[in-house]
């Protein structure tokens, strides 16, 4: 087991000579600051300049301005703006994957696989630049031609969580600036350096290809720069992806004001394990899930539902796999699972371990803190896994943690059933060699989640499918399929070329 740790001065050196070659300069800052923080160590690295709202102003201002040149841009040139950007992202995939690593707290592999969604999300929008498609629809009138155009939205902000500081941006980023909007970004708190460096590739790809210098800004600050962009009637989209607390805060205020919104929430994601799975296959795939990104996906498994008669023995081989997983330092090779992010989310953790034993659980591995010698203010801890009579309070909430609770079942019915009932919707899988059981499970009987998976664990999507989930989930959809349409507004055209006026449903008139 990794037993040492790169110390913040290390830290800091790494994150500098990253940020350095992104082109971004750390000025030391006047006025108010954030700390740019590290969960390795759980020490701060740098102050970074907070966004103030003067500052907030002029970005909303630019951002608006732009989109009136933009939105008029040929959509195939827009693309060119995005594959500048994924060229640049490509050039700096390392330097990136550190500064992930050094705010988020990625192993290595997660962290170079987060910069790789956004060089894949850059490839799929330059291709979209070219199909943004709309239909052409019988009339039911002679001489008509009907049809449905697709136009750019405007401004669109989006508010980002820590535990994906860079990929999420680059599905709406990407997206929207293909569909003819401009984004104001608000990140994380949590993760200001992998924002300033993002920022600053994209900043350096529009003075590429000449692109108007507003189609990004980034709003550096806590949740009250975030609502400058849920209240100002000039966002005409908000994309926030954060927590269910903060998507029922959201969600309303933008409503309110008739903006539109995608919330991406919380998940309380579950696998279902039915008595003919592969259990090599299965095994690996949960580990991979519960544990992995220390359980701090909004996709990861939280949730093993295990038919009675193989659940002791998928229990025994959990817990054994468990026993083996390295806890440590991020940035070694070996090291599978790093900190959390900060010693709040390890206190919530415990909490919940210790709410899931008062409500009848079992914890059979893990829960050990790790390296608190070496760094008493980081949080390295043993995923968990919990075996549990019933799906009680704790269980359907989300921790943002590796807890995995364990429950059983006799029927599929009864599997799905309690698959279902927790008030999150994002990701599922069910793990059978019985094609039955798994066309069940995806049909609308079945899982009632964003994501519906077979033989493969909750996380880790592709970019090519569409992203979110259902119930407090908050019903968003992002990055591939036709996610783009929530960043364009539709028209529908009535051309009228019969040299007569026929009134639809033949009203008469005059
Ligand atoms: P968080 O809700 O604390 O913060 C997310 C972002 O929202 C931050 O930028 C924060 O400053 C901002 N924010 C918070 N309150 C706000 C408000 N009232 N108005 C405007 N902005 C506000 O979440 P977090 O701890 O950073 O991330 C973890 C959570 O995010 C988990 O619940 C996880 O499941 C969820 N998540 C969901 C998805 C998804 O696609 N569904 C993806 C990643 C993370």
């Amino acid at each position: 087991m990794p037993r040492t740790l790169p110390t913040t001065e290390d830290l800091r050196t790494r994150a500098r000579a990253a940020l350095d070659h992104v082109g971004v300069t750390l000025d030391d800052p006047a006025g108010d600051v954030l700390h740019a923080r590290t969960p390795l160590t759980g020490e701060n690295l740098f102050p970074v300049a907070a966004t103030t709202p003067a500052a907030a102003e002029e970005a909303l201002a630019a951002a608006h301005q732009a989109f009136l040149a933009w939105r008029s841009t040929p959509a195939p040139q827009r693309g060119e703006l995005v594959r500048r950007l994924g060229e640049l992202l490509r050039e700096h995939q390392e330097d990136l994957a550190d500064l992930v690593t050094i705010e988020a707290g990625k192993i290595r592999s997660e962290a170079l696989g987060e910069v790789q969604e956004m060089i894949d999300i850059c490839d799929f929008a330059v291709g979209l630049s070219r199909q943004l498609y709309g239909r052409t629809i019988a009339s039911e009138r002679p001489g008509h031609r009907l049809a449905e155009t697709w136009h750019p939205l405007g401004v669109v902000g989006v508010i980002s969580a820590f535990n994906f500081p860079c990929a999420v941006w680059s599905w709406n980023t990407a997206v929207a600036l293909a569909c003819g909007d401009t984004v104001v970004w608000k990140p994380s708190e949590l993760t200001p350096l992998i924002s300033l460096a993002c920022a600053r590739l994209l900043e350096r790809a529009a003075e590429d290809v000449g692109a108007p210098d507003g189609v990004h800004r980034l709003l550096i600050g806590d949740r009250a720069v975030g609502e400058r962009l849920v209240d100002d009637p000039r966002v005409a989209l908000v994309s926030a992806t954060g927590s269910t607390r903060m998507g029922r805060e959201v969600g309303p205020r933008v409503a309110a004001r008739f903006g539109r919104s995608l919330l991406e929430l919380g998940g309380n994601n579950a696998a279902i394990v039915t008595p003919s799975a592969d259990l090599d296959l299965a095994v690996r795939g949960i580990v991979f899930a519960a544990a992995g990104t220390a359980g701090q996906r909004c996709t990861t498994l939280r949730r093993l539902i295990a038919h009675r008669d193989i659940a002791d023995t998928l229990v025994a081989r959990l817990t054994a796999a468990y026993a083996r997983l390295p806890v440590g330092d991020p940035f070694d090779e070996a090291t599978l699972v790093g900190p959390l992010i900060s010693s709040a989310a390890l206190d919530r953790m415990q909490e919940a371990v210790a709410r899931a034993q008062a409500e009848g659980g079992k914890v059979l591995a893990g829960g050990g803190r790790r390296l608190a010698d070496v760094a008493p203010d980081a949080a390295y801890v043993e995923p968990v896994v919990v075996r549990v009579g019933a799906q009680t309070g704790v269980v359907r909430e989300e921790t943002f943690a590796p807890i995995l609770y364990v429950l059983t079942y006799d029927t599929l019915e009864e599997a799905i059933a309690l698959h279902n009932d927790v008030p999150q919707g994002l990701s599922s899988s069910i793990f059978t060699r019985d094609q039955a059981e798994a066309e069940l499970f995806l049909s609308a009987e079945g899982s009632d989640c964003g994501i519906a998976n077979v033989n493969i664990g909750t996380s880790g999507a592709e970019i090519g499918g569409a992203f979110g989930g259902e119930k407090e989930t908050g019903g968003g959809r992002e990055s591939g399929s036709d996610a783009w349409r929530a960043y364009m507004r539709s028209a529908t055209n009535t051309v009228n070329y019969s040299g007569r006026l026929a009134l639809a449903q033949n009203v008469n008139f005059l």
